[in-house]
């Protein structure tokens, strides 16, 4: 896991800005494609309960926008400061200007720009209870954002993304995730990284198959869990598939093909972790 601690930086500066032609609008604007996130290696989280979540977790926080209308509200004065001693500038700006900044009519009125940060595959260390999913070549920002949400919400460890996907920190796969991306662990490694890690997996490697023979109910999940998950159009590839200790399939009753990534991530990780999950925990 990458050193979640921020480097002492001097305070920032609050910046009130009115002008939509001013360069950091234009700046914080320009992080809504993935060239410039990739150039930057920032991204932007939008709403108070993100930013607040980004920054409690020690994600270092370049810029704190909010609306002027807020700037009053106890929990945005807090992040505000917060932002200013870890050496991020406050930007405050009219709700015009921060609907600019996200392309959306109906902005939040509050958003963070963070430094990307992602784990290295050599920090993957599984313990006996760890539970992680690798996602070959994911496509749909949605779909990724819905992942780790659901990795989060099952107490899982992480997500290997693997092979060439989309970003994981494109503003819509952020939104989806509501904040679980902070939360979780997220690493990034090639087809021939991933082949090797798989085949020095210490515990059980599942692959889910629309031709696996096994149904996903039987198996017994021996910890650590590598859940293998193919991609939205072409599935698992052959060479994935081989690799994986399991191919499971999900029975399904209706006209539909397949299910789709994300729901079948979830039906697979609530079974996986079945014994670990309690309402009254
Ligand atoms: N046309 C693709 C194929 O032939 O595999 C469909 C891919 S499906 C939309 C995306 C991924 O979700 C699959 O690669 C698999 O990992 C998982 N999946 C979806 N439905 C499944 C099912 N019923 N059983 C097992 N895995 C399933």
């Amino acid at each position: 896991m990458a050193d979640n601690r921020p480097t002492p930086r001097a305070p920032g500066k609050v910046l009130h800005i009115t002008s939509l032609a001013n360069p950091v609008v234009k700046e914080i604007r320009g992080l809504s494609l993935g060239k410039n996130r990739k150039a930057s290696g920032q991204f932007i989280a939008e709403g108070l309960k993100l930013v607040a979540e980004a920054v409690k977790a020690g994600w270092t926080i370049r810029r704190l926008v909010h609306a002027t209308r807020v700037t009053d509200d106890p929990l945005v004065a807090q992040l505000a400061a917060t932002t200013r001693t870890r050496g991020g500038d406050v930007v405050v700006v009219s709700e015009a200007v921060l609907g600019k900044m996200t392309r959306r009519e109906n902005p939040q009125t509050v958003l963070g720009v963070f430094d990307q940060q992602l784990t290295d595959a050599s920090a993957i260390r599984p313990g006996p209870a760890s539970v992680w999913v690798a996602l070959e070549q994911v496509r749909d920002p949605g779909n990724l954002g819905t992942i780790l949400r659901t990795v989060d919400s099952v107490g899982a460890e992480g997500v290997i993304l693997v092979g060439d996907t989309v970003d994981p920190f494109s503003m819509e796969a952020v939104r989806a995730t509501m904040g679980s991306i902070f939360n979780v662990a997220l690493a990034r490694m090639t087809s021939e990284a991933f082949a090797k890690l798989i085949a020095a997996w210490p515990g059980t490697s599942v692959g889910t198959h629309l031709a696996g023979a096994v149904d996903y109910r039987t198996v017994d999940y021996k910890g650590p869990v590598l859940l293998v998950m193919g991609a939205e159009q072409a599935g698992l590839t052959p060479a994935l598939a081989e690799a994986c200790g399991r191919l499971v399939k999900i029975p399904m009753a209706g006209k539909a093909d397949s299910l789709n990534l994300a729901v079948a991530t979830g039906v697979m990780l609530f079974e996986i972790r079945r014994g670990a999950l309690s309402i009254d925990a």
